[in-house]
């Protein structure tokens, strides 16, 4: 019989805090299922730092950093600026391995040009840094599209 080959769950929300007491477990059952690697997108600046730190103790546990269209709040300047320090200094070992969870989301109160510029500085970064992005859309795929045609990294040297 064939072994299955490792497992890589490519977006899981791992540092949730509703999920900090059973964390030991969900990673028990989920290497029991297979699973190597996983990777954990943000989805707020408040919990960048415990992020990182999980990933440090947690072999196989990758991780991106972003601002969630869920969790912009009432000014998404402070974390974007503190994003753009934390992949320009690396902060953090190991560093992010991708920019996200980001995107827009056609089914939320928060206007969706407001979305738009958060995700487009996100965007920014991704090129600048050049790191794929994990991208969040509900009822906004054709915004969503246009915006990555006019963001596209620099092709390879
Ligand atoms: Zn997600």
């Amino acid at each position: 019989m064939p072994s299955i080959p490792p497992l890589i769950d490519t977006h899981v929300h791992l540092d949730l805090p509703e999920l900090a007491h059973q964390l030991p477990a969900v990673l028990a059952r989920s290497r029991a299922a297979g699973v190597t690697r996983w990777l954990v997108p943000a989805v707020d600046g408040n919990h960048w730092a415990g992020l990182v730190a999980l990933a440090a103790r947690t072999p196989g546990l990758y991780y991106a950093l972003g601002l969630h269209p869920w969790s912009l709040g009432a000014s998404p300047t402070a974390p974007l600026a503190e994003l753009a320090h934390r992949l320009a200094s690396r902060t953090g070992a190991p560093p992010p391995v991708a920019i996200g969870e980001c995107g827009l989301d056609g089914l939320i109160d928060t206007p969706l040009a407001d979305q738009q510029w958060v995700l487009e500085a996100q965007l920014h970064l991704a090129c600048d840094h050049e790191l794929p992005l994990i991208l969040h859309s509900r009822k906004t795929h054709s915004q969503l599209l246009g915006l990555l045609r006019r963001y596209r990294p620099a092709p390879a040297a």
